[in-house]
């Protein structure tokens, strides 16, 4: 379980998060929404420990974690522009993160199977599709067999066509996984199709969070039925 509690942050003097608390339970995926600038990216880089909260803390499994850096975290991330290694291979790419002695043969081969990329094993980045560099940054997330899983936009790059198709494939590996997820996307629709819980941010700030129907039945603003107005 992961705990968000009380988190603020400021940038020179503009509070980009303010007081923010939530919290995901072990294999829930959480939806985190929000318009462009709402402070969501600030939240996942704090949340993975990137970035340090000027006040509150991040809990994992009750342990407090706030001063731990990255690595010890264990989060695998997905970031809205991919960022894989242009001079790394695919296999270079998804075993990044870990250890020499974890990367065998039939670890790659699960990866790979798992995530469709089976036979890309030695292109490069640029000798790929938009669809499967983001199975490689997904794959490579998963690597490390991650406590956490923490997606920004992960379909922001990829065309119409190709979002629809590739987002329906990695919800349905991403429900089989029952990893403990948390999504940024702004998309509605996304948060129907697999979200366990929604939410809604607005300034920095949690305008709204409960299940997707709830969210749906009962939005508390304008703002936040506007969310769903737009994209169901
Ligand atoms: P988007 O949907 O466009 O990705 P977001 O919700 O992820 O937006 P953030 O990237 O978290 O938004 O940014 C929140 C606010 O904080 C923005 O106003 C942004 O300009 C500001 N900000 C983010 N990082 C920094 C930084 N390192 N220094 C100064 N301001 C920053
Ligand atoms: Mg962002």
């Amino acid at each position: 379980k992961l705990s968000v509690e009380h988190i603020s942050k400021s940038f020179e003097k503009t509070q980009v998060l303010k007081d923010i608390s939530l919290e995901v339970k072990k294999g829930e995926i959480l939806s985190l929404t929000g318009e462009s600038g709402c402070g969501k990216s600030t939240l996942l880089r704090i949340i993975s420990g990137l970035e340090a909260p000027d006040d509150g803390s991040i809990l994992l499994n009750g342990q407090n974690i706030t001063s731990w850096k990255p690595e010890k975290r264990k989060f695998g991330f997905v970031f809205q522009n991919l960022s894989l290694f242009p001079h790394l291979s695919v296999k270079g790419n998804i075993f990044y993160a870990i250890k020499k002695k974890d990367q065998t043969a039939e670890k790659l081969n699960h990866l790979v199977e798992m995530t469709g990329l089976k036979g890309l094993e030695n292109r490069y980045p640029h000798e790929l599709s938009g669809g499967q560099q983001q199975r490689v940054a997904l794959a490579r997330a998963l690597a490390i067999n991650p406590e956490l899983l923490i997606l920004d936009e992960p379909f922001s790059s990829l065309d119409e066509l190709l979002k629809a198709k590739l987002r329906e494939e990695i919800f349905d590996l991403l429900r089989s996984l029952h990893i403990t997820t948390i999504l940024v996307s702004h998309q509605a629709s996304d948060a129907f199709l697999i979200a366990d819980k929604l939410v809604v941010m607005k300034d920095g700030a949690i305008q709204q969070s409960g299940t997707p129907s709830e969210v749906y039945q009962k939005p508390i603003s304008p703002y936040v039925s506007d969310f769903f107005g737009a994209s169901v």
